[in-house]
């Protein structure tokens, strides 16, 4: 790893001597990010990524490529590269009284559905993540919906519940496939208003009730933050003491402010062993530059959040791969196959207008014209509507992106090769659900071959790789055929066609 590093940075350095007034990004020029595999305990182990604003992105004209720079929707490249699921935000309302948006990509319900029916388009199952708030919810606020003020508890909780139904039926009829279902984001401090424990456990079970009534294969999933506190199994103990119905156990995890990836292992054992639940990391990212793109400060930069004894990577692309890794083989290490996977947070909210490289009057002129896009789009954190809710905080600080360097894709929208460490962690003898033929795409030769081994008839392809088209997983036969029929026209049947599963 440290002689390729090296090769790159020669090469770069060649680069730059033959073409001086060439502006080459450091990370382009990476191209050797590499990741050892990891024996994975838990065969649907998810390598999920939130990209809740890539909607409101698209609207500001971003356009994602792939990594040899060919323009393609950005949810293909996920799958392509790796991404076995897709988190989305959902608040309830989050527009003003005259219908201006408050940004952070404007999630509502129906920005939710959209984007779980894309997901649902290449094989990726959705997480539906709710704040029950207008705006973010982290452990500093948990603000109830504008229209849930004044409401008594019960009240509370019965509106929650049917938010909730209403609210995953639209999404679950866009054509996402929901797998599971968050009440409450990073509800470490309170949810939706409520901060004491018993008021708590009873809004997360009514967001649970309606869940179970939704589907019983939708697992329920409660997050926290602060993994480096003990008070996160405290939180564990609490929703045990107080009766809560959920199946995964979950927490944020940045390594700036969340303690070594040790002590998320021990922690989310604590909770798998000791209540018998699944555990998993809803949120993680980390920066493959510390440089900005878009003229919004970012959350990790030089002097700020950059050093600390568990930032163990180098910012660059291979860094960042790295801490993916890493995140994922702590939630592996749980015991007994209880470590769900994790979700990289925002890997795709890249700048919606390059500032790298411009001073003067051109930074100016670009920064301008990118907040007439945050504003105009909501595809920055936050826009001005949203001082009418959170006057104090979004309306104050409102602007662009702030993890533009933590995204898998460079300023002008091609895939960073870190975004391969999705794929990579599976090892060799990866397959994609449903290439019955090994040719590392799903299509209808694929049907061909499933069809002609199902009749008897020769076929060049080695049983062993013609199984892998063994898409609803109980022997090879003519219902994958027509399962994968279906799929090929686009009436998908539940199944996750074309991701990317760890062989033998
Ligand atoms: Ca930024």
């Amino acid at each position: 790893m440290r002689r390729n590093r090296l090769k790159a940075v020669v090469s770069l350095i060649l680069v730059m001597i033959l073409c001086p007034t060439c502006v080459v990004p450091f990370a382009a020029a990476q191209t050797d990010v590499t990741a050892q595999p990891i024996d994975i305990k838990n065969p649907d182990f998810i390598r999920g990524m939130d990209v809740s604003s890539v909607i409101a992105l698209e609207k500001s004209g971003v356009v994602f490529r792939n990594e040899s720079g060919r323009t393609e929707d950005v949810f293909k490249i996920l799958a392509d590269n790796g991404v076995n699921y897709i988190r989305v935000r959902v608040w309830n309302d989050p527009y003003s009284a005259d219908g201006r948006g408050y940004g952070g990509g404007n999630n509502d319900v129906n920005t939710a559905a959209q984007i779980g029916k894309r997901a649902a388009g290449y094989g990726m199952k959705l997480l539906v993540d709710f704040h029950y708030s207008d705006f973010w919810a982290d452990p500093g606020k948990q603000k109830a919906p504008k229209r849930w003020s004044g409401m008594s508890l019960d009240e509370k909780c019965t509106a929650l519940y049917n938010y909730t139904a209403a609210s995953l039926k639209t999404i679950r009829d866009a054509g996402a496939h929901i797998g599971m279902v968050q009440i409450g984001n990073e509800t470490t401090q309170g949810i939706a208003g409520e901060n004491s424990w018993q008021n708590m456990a009873k809004l997360y079970n009514a967001g649970s009730q309606a869940v179970r009534d939704f589907s019983r294969d939708t697992l329920v999933v409660i997050h926290y933050t602060n993994p480096e506190n003990s008070y996160i199994k405290t939180l564990a103990d609490f929703l045990h003491d107080c009766q809560v119905d959920y199946d995964v156990f979950a927490t944020s995890y940045y390594p700036c402010w969340h303690g070594s990836l040790s002590n998320l292992t021990e922690v989310l054992d604590y909770a798998a062993q000791k209540y018998n639940k699944f555990a998993m990391v809803c949120e993680t990212s980390y920066p493959y530059t510390l440089a900005d793109s878009d003229g919004h400060g970012n959350t990790i930069a030089e002097g700020n959040n950059n050093t600390g004894e568990n930032m163990l990577w180098d910012f660059t692309p291979q860094g960042q791969a790295d801490e993916v890794r890493a995140v994922m083989n702590a939630v592996n290490a749980v015991e007994g196959g209880k470590g769900l996977g994790m979700f990289y947070w925002e890997g795709a909210w890249i700048s919606v207008g390059d500032t790298t490289g411009l001073s003067g009057d051109a930074y100016t002129k670009r920064l301008e014209q990118n907040k007439q896009l945050w504003e105009r789009d909501g595809s920055g954190w936050a826009a001005s509507a949203s001082a009418e809710y959170d006057p104090d905080d979004a309306g104050v600080w409102y602007g662009g992106s702030a993890v533009d360097n933590q995204a898998f894709f460079l300023p002008d929208g091609t895939a960073l090769p870190s975004l391969r460490v999705f794929r990579d962690v599976l090892g060799e003898g990866s397959y994609r659900l449903g290439d019955a033929d090994g040719s590392g795409v799903v299509d209808i030769i694929d049907v061909a071959c499933i069809q002609r081994k199902c009749a008897n008839i020769t076929t060049k392809v080695a049983d062993n790789i013609l199984l892998h088209g063994d898409v609803d997983g109980n022997g090879l036969s003519l219902i994958d055929a027509t399962i994968l029929q279906r799929y090929l026209v686009g009436t998908g049947l539940p199944y996750p066609i074309g991701i990317w599963m760890q062989g033998e």
